[in-house]
């Protein structure tokens, strides 16, 4: 079967096969059947998306020996030859190569005589807006004393570079991009007609990557399907197309979620090598995080949503419960907000590599009580601070504020009581430190630096033990995770083996490892604006400015920063 022209092929012969643009149809099929067509229309809109096409139709069903009726019967003299382009009424002109004044006077002299064939005589001027401004002042005073049976179509990518005199005179219409869902079923109408198989997540790619475009979408079909295998598969797109994997993206998480910046390098010098489409790519990475969001926010509901197959979206979900809820959330974001400045770098790998390691450091980011100075106490209206809350991961390194993924002002930051505290985080920590190399303390920290050194094949496991709060007592390690989805990664993948391995070399005696279950017990119970009030980020502010709180309002529009 020959796959050649498949766009040619599937050209829409009347307004009912156009995909899409259902309003304006319907306005260009009922100027045909009431004989009423404007004397001039302008179609601005992306490439692709049919503007071009129903000028023909349009012309035709104007034209039909058949008419007037709201559709061209397509089987006349007349709407055939306007199908061959050989009308002697109907003129395509490319304004590209049109440009000049000279055309245009032409132009002018020619529609001032009757139709030959037809009942009107149809200019249609593609790419309108690279006619020179001597060209659109000629065709302006053609527009202001339309002949009768004359009817100018003009088809833009860039109606902004129009005259506003010119606008005035032309009835506007302007072409969306086709929806996700229109596209999709266009696409699998071609499909099925031409009795070809094919999987659905591969429609779906082609889809995705159409962005809107009839025709880019179209012609994209045909470079797969004239590889001349049996039925279309995402495999085939994704060579074809030179798009990145599920398989890669699955891997790209994990090094992110490892922070192992030497997998990430490699990773970007692969996709540079491979010639990959770089704004394709974080398209769909962004959409990478979206699916982990919404598999971690939305159940099993969500999976349904997703338009990828039962295996992938498990493998998602699973890759989804390693990272926190904050954190996904903010790397859809980053990746989102990086596209434009990544896509306009001099250097856009350097540009992607660098987020990429941002995205990795995000869990890692100050919180916002990080930005005021350690708090003194305060009398009786705090907790004795010798039982303040051991922090988990130690000192948080500062790569970018804006990601924040802090506590908001309504839950408290939980202080736990009768935690050991394994030392101070003074200066006399920093000179301890100099003279020790990492993992010889026999404490919380050093076990951390041990795992780190020891467990180089799972860096998950030292990554979600640094986001545990921890307490020794003889040959018991207490671990709290500080959040549901730490425990249940450190439950996962045999990672409770390892540890009681590490603990037994680290510690030089066999421990038992108790997770401590059950939320954080606070403080005390209080509503949210007393909450609030007791922060220690906003007991610090007060402290450091001296300050008093005037008002204490929730803000419900962000739940995440
Ligand atoms: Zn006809």
């Amino acid at each position: 079967m020959a796959k050649a022209g498949l766009t040619a092929r599937y050209r829409p012969q009347n307004f009912a096969q156009v995909a899409g643009q259902d309003f304006i149809k319907s306005i260009l099929s009922r100027a045909a059947g009431q004989d009423r067509p404007s004397h001039a229309y302008l179609f601005s809109g992306t490439r692709g998306v049919g503007k071009t096409t129903l000028a023909r139709i349009l012309s035709k069903a104007i034209n039909c020996y058949n008419g007037p009726a709201p559709e061209p019967c397509n089987q006349c003299s007349s709407c055939e030859q306007i199908t061959r382009g050989a009308s002697p009424d109907v003129w395509e002109i490319d304004a590209a190569s049109h440009t000049g004044v000279d055309n245009v006077r032409k132009l002018r002299e020619d529609v001032a005589y009757s139709p030959m064939s037809g009942r009107y005589k149809v200019v249609i001027i593609d790419e309108a807006h690279m006619l020179s401004t001597s060209a659109f002042n000629a065709l302006l005073k053609t527009l202001e004393e339309p002949p009768a049976h004359c009817v100018f179509i003009m088809a833009t990518t860039a109606p902004e570079k129009f005259p506003a005199t010119v606008i005035s005179r032309c009835q506007h219409y302007v072409f969306k991009r086709l929806t996700h869902g229109e596209l999709f079923a266009h696409l699998c109408f071609v499909l099925d007609t031409e009795g070809v198989s094919y999987e659905k997540e591969a429609v779906h790619l082609l889809t995705r990557r159409g962005s809107g475009s009839v025709r880019d979408s179209m012609s994209m079909l045909g470079q797969v399907l004239a590889l001349g295998d049996e039925g279309l598969k995402t495999a085939d797109v994704r060579r074809v197309l030179g798009l990145a994997d599920q398989e890669l993206f699955l891997r790209l998480m994990q090094h992110i979620l490892d922070q192992d910046l030497v997998r990430l390098h490699e990773m970007v010098n692969y996709l540079l090598e491979q010639g990959l489409d770089l704004g394709f790519f974080l398209q769909e990475m962004a959409q990478c995080w979206r699916n982990m969001f919404l598999l971690s926010q939305g159940g099993q509901e969500a999976g349904k949503v997703l338009d990828l197959p039962a295996e992938e979206v498990e493998k998602w979900r699973e890759m989804a419960g390693m990272f926190a809820a904050s954190t996904i959330h903010a790397g859809w974001q980053m990746v989102l907000e990086s596209r434009k400045s990544i896509l306009g770098s001099y250097e856009p790998g350097i540009s992607l590599e660098l987020m990429l390691y941002n995205l990795a450091y995000l869990p890692e980011l100050i919180p916002v009580s990080g930005y005021a100075p350690e708090p003194q106490p305060r009398g009786e209206t705090r907790q004795n601070t010798a039982e303040k809350k051991y922090p988990a991961g130690g000192e948080k390194k500062s790569l970018n504020n804006e990601y924040k993924t802090s506590s908001s002002p309504g839950e408290p930051e939980v202080v736990t009581e009768n935690f050991q505290e394994f030392q101070d985080r003074g200066e006399d920590k920093a000179e301890v430190q100099e003279e020790k190399p990492p993992g010889t303390e026999k404490d919380w920290d050093g076990f951390l630096d041990y795992c780190r050194e020891h467990c180089r094949d799972d860096m998950t496991l030292a990554r979600m033990l640094k986001q545990c709060s921890a307490s020794i007592d003889k040959d018991q390690l207490t671990l709290k995770p500080e959040e549901e989805y730490v425990r249940s990664a450190l439950l996962r993948n045999g990672r409770e083996k390892k540890l009681s391995t590490l603990t037994g070399s680290f510690f030089g005696r066999e421990m038992q490892v108790v997770f401590q279950a059950g939320a954080a017990p606070e403080i005390f119970d209080a509503s949210p604006e007393e909450k609030a009030r007791n922060h220690p980020g906003v007991q610090r502010l007060m402290d450091a400015f001296d300050a008093r709180i005037m008002d204490i309002s929730r803000n419900n529009d962000k739940p995440n920063s």
